[in-house]
């Protein structure tokens, strides 16, 4: 589990939210990754890219793109959903 502060992600989360209404896939791709950043042990972010162990056992690098199925369709996916919330967390003030 990353060390976050929940209150500053929780803002990030918000935020990211409102700017994808209308896209249901984006909304479900980031609660899910809400969910993942809170429980998932096995993420870490070096500033560029967030690696990322699935529950399903496979291994991400997520930044603007991912290697997961659901990217090789062109749907969004938890990991960039993910990558996307830690990078602005990182950025954010
Ligand atoms: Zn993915």
């Amino acid at each position: 589990m990353m060390n976050l502060n929940e209150e500053k992600m929780a803002t990030v989360i918000r935020e990211a939210f409102d700017k994808v209404t209308g896209s249901r896939r984006w909304q479900t791709a980031i609660a899910k990754a809400k969910q993942q950043i809170e429980e998932n042990p096995y993420m870490s972010y070096d500033g560029h890219a967030l690696l990322v162990l699935s529950p399903s056992g496979e291994i991400y690098t997520a930044n603007g793109t991912c290697q997961c199925r659901a990217f090789e369709q062109g749907v969004p996916c938890w990991h960039r959903a993910a990558a996307r919330l830690v990078e602005r967390y990182f950025e954010a003030r």
